[in-house]
């Protein structure tokens, strides 16, 4: 292999040396010029003009302004304390804030001086500040050495700065990086790519990342180095994609056979909907061709995921083969083990439940009808895919609400059986288009996108604390007409003790609102062991109690069709996502279903936009997206170990173009040369063997 310039370790930089290339590496990975090119400022000081303070506002991005000094004292005692200085130029007046740091900078400033300041301005009581601005002397010269452009500003760490490292340090050692490999910059992107979506050269997108002349240019690295960053995540995961199908081989359904036909004729309690008999056909389709399925069903709550989760595990044991569904809780895994057992009445299919809590004597006897292969159906929790659990053969795996497993666990389950089981992934959490290509861009997907027929859409009220009164008539209402009721509170998990408070306080209040023995309450909560959260639950599902207050324990799949009216308190609390979720547990049965959210009379922007959205809306894609919209992509559920959405550049709410155009490319170019025989497509090739994908799949092979 012939090195580059550019995997030259870090060391070697002028302006780094041993010492900081060891603090470079431990702080930042940065290894090598490479790694420090790629380490991109993420955000520009404009420093084209300077701004007038009487033309300042709060929606500008960090800026320059030139004043001049005329206060400095220090206010406050303890943690009040700051340093503060007013600050002016012609047209006005601004507040300079330190809450750190305050004897150093008060130590460095002078009075009267005339001052570069560059930070955001925020207004307070209507008089514009600056928190923390960075602060320069003005000085004519150093303003043309600069020569005025848009300023990289770097994220550094406490122990950057010691070592002199701070923004500008980096800024430093990268315009000497950029000086002595800039013509060694390799295009990742085959010309034709670049050419047909207008992109930058590489050399010079990464140039200009850096240090842009003007925002025009800036705007174009960045594009580039989007569509780059993009382009790399799905073209490695539909290759691995294309490749697995390739090598793995997958069991073959052939049959449908008695045990499918006699659920579906005589025991199925209603009719199918379309959506689920297209995706039950889908699966179908899928498990006849040899090739190992993996599939990811989307379907509202509601949506009779369960039934289509059952008919296709039916289908694997028809053929031989065991199956199990796996949830992330045990009450869900619990509840699931009940309504498939309900469902499969005479239990012409031996089924089971596996749970961390399952005795040792139970535990023995699954383990023994799995491997000899007396039991079908293993239901259960993660306990499910711990290593002791052998199968005989296991032909087909579910995973329900499968945000909460992570990839590492979907591959232990591949390695429970010599060919992969076909695997169904099924979310209730919908996901957004963009997000889930790039999540689960190597999977297929299905949808449920029809609620059984018949169903009454929930109808949903927003009540401040002040109306709680009219909740308490609406419940006794509601209880009277024999509905039952959830109340859920909300759980931080920091502070399990505090939330349980909260908790008992409700639960308090309730008793004392709903006396026995007119009203019985179940109540459950993260606290309790399994066994009594079962109990609480049965007594529930069985309408011996009307009430059940709990914590979001309950939050995925459980289901009560008696119950018709969900409650939630402090829903200000709550994500959109879980609020949907949580309102999905209603509207279950025939009977008109309500969804209360209670919130402080206070709110925030956010917390009211989350509420309004969910009184008017039932969709649950229009709700994910508009939740990925205001929590944008970082904060949704799975991201963290989904291990592919570590984007340095891109920002799935803003770049769905980009991400399209990207997935496009990639589709086409493995659609004409599937195997990157082409010269065009060798830099392709050449990433790919260099890649981690490249490594795994070497090895299997
Ligand atoms: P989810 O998709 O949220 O997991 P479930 O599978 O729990 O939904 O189904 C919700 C409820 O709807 C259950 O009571 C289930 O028995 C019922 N159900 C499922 N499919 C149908 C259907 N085609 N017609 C009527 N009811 C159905
Ligand atoms: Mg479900």
């Amino acid at each position: 292999m012939n090195q580059s310039v550019l995997d030259t370790p870090i060391a070697y930089l002028k302006g780094v040396g041993p010492q900081r290339a060891e603090i470079l590496k431990k702080e930042i990975a940065v290894f090598s010029y490479r790694d420090l090119l790629s380490y991109y400022p993420f955000r520009y000081i404009d420093r084209t003009q300077f701004y007038k303070i009487k033309d300042v506002n709060a929606d500008l991005p960090y800026i320059q302004i030139l004043v001049r000094l005329r206060s400095l004292e220090v206010i406050g005692e303890k943690r009040t304390k700051r340093l503060v200085a007013q600050a002016i130029d012609d047209t006005g007046e601004i507040e300079l804030v330190w809450f750190q740091g305050i004897t150093w900078v008060q130590k460095n400033l002078a009075l009267n001086q005339v001052y570069i300041i560059f930070g955001k301005v925020t207004f307070f009581n209507g008089k514009a500040q600056m928190a923390h601005p960075e602060i320069e002397v003005y000085n004519k010269n150093a303003l043309n050495r600069g020569n005025l452009k848009l300023q990289p500003v770097y994220s550094s760490t406490e122990k950057l700065k010691q070592y002199s490292l701070d923004a500008k340090g980096i800024q430093k050692i990268t315009a000497n990086a950029l000086d002595v490999c800039l013509q060694d910059i390799e295009e990742v992107l085959p010309l034709y790519i670049t050419q047909k979506y207008k992109l930058l050269a590489r050399a010079k997108a990464i140039y200009n990342i850096h240090f842009p002349a003007n925002a025009d240019d800036l705007r174009a690295a960045q594009n580039t180095l989007k569509f780059e960053e993009l382009f790399l995540i799905q073209f490695r995961m539909l290759k691995s994609k294309m490749i697995r199908t390739q090598k793995f081989k997958g069991n073959v359904f052939e049959n449908v056979g008695d045990k499918f036909n006699y659920f579906y004729e005589h025991l199925l309690p209603f009719s199918l909907t379309n959506a689920q008999k297209r995706v039950i056909k889908e699966i179908r389709m899928d498990t006849q061709k040899g090739i190992q399925m993996n599939r990811l069903v989307q379907g509202d709550v509601g949506s009779g995921k369960t039934v289509v989760a059952l008919m296709t595990m039916l289908l694997a044991v028809d053929n031989g083969y065991q199956a199990c569904l796996m949830a992330p809780t045990e009450i869900l895994a619990t509840q699931h083990y009940h309504s498939l057992k309900e469902l499969l009445k005479d239990e012409f299919v031996s089924i089971a439940l596996l749970t961390g809590s399952s005795k040792t004597k139970q535990r023995r006897i699954i383990a023994e009808d799995l491997e000899s292969g007396k039991l079908s159906i293993l239901i259960g929790t993660h306990a499910l895919i711990e290593d002791p659990v052998k199968f005989k053969n296991l032909g087909f795996a579910v995973i329900d609400e499968q945000h909460r497993f992570g990839v590492e666990q979907r591959a232990k389950l591949w390695r429970k059986n010599v060919i992969p089981p076909h695997i169904l992934v099924m979310t209730a959490t919908p996901i957004p288009r963009t997000l889930a290509m790039t999540l689960y861009g190597d999977l297929d997907v299905s949808m449920i996108d029809e609620l059984p027929a018949g169903r009454k859409p929930i109808e949903t009220r927003h009540l401040y604390e002040s109306q709680r009164l009219r909740m308490f008539g609406f419940m006794k209402q509601e209880i009277a007409k024999g509905r039952q009721i959830y109340i859920v509170y909300p759980l931080i998990q920091e502070s399990a003790k505090l939330d349980l408070k909260n908790l008992m306080d409700g639960v308090d209040t309730m008793s004392r609102e709903f006396p026995l023995p007119e009203y019985r309450i179940s109540i459950v909560h993260g606290q309790l062991k399994a066994k009594e959260k079962e109990f609480e639950m049965q007594r529930f599902v069985k309408g011996e109690t009307q009430i059940m207050v709990a914590t979001t324990v309950i939050e995925v799949g459980v289901n009560v069709p008696n119950a018709s009216v969900m409650i939630i308190e402090n829903a200000e609390r709550f994500g959109l996502s879980q609020l949907h979720q949580l309102r999905g547990r209603v509207g279950r049965g025939a009977e008109q279903s309500y969804c209360i959210l209670m919130s402080g009379d206070k709110l925030s922007k956010d917390g009211r936009v989350r509420l309004e959205t969910m009184v008017k809306s039932n969709d649950g894609f229009e709700i994910a997206e508009i939740d990925l919209q205001l929590r944008g992509p970082g904060n949704i559920e799975g991201k963290q170990q989904s291990g592919v959405m570590e984007l340095k550049l891109a920002d799935l709410t803003t770049d769905q173009n980009i991400l399209a155009e990207a997935r496009k490319t990639v589709i086409e170019i493995f659609e004409t040369d599937p195997d990157l025989a082409k010269p065009e497509n060798q830099v392709l090739k050449a990433i790919l063997l260099k890649s981690e994908t490249g490594i795994m799949l070497n090895k299997i092979s």
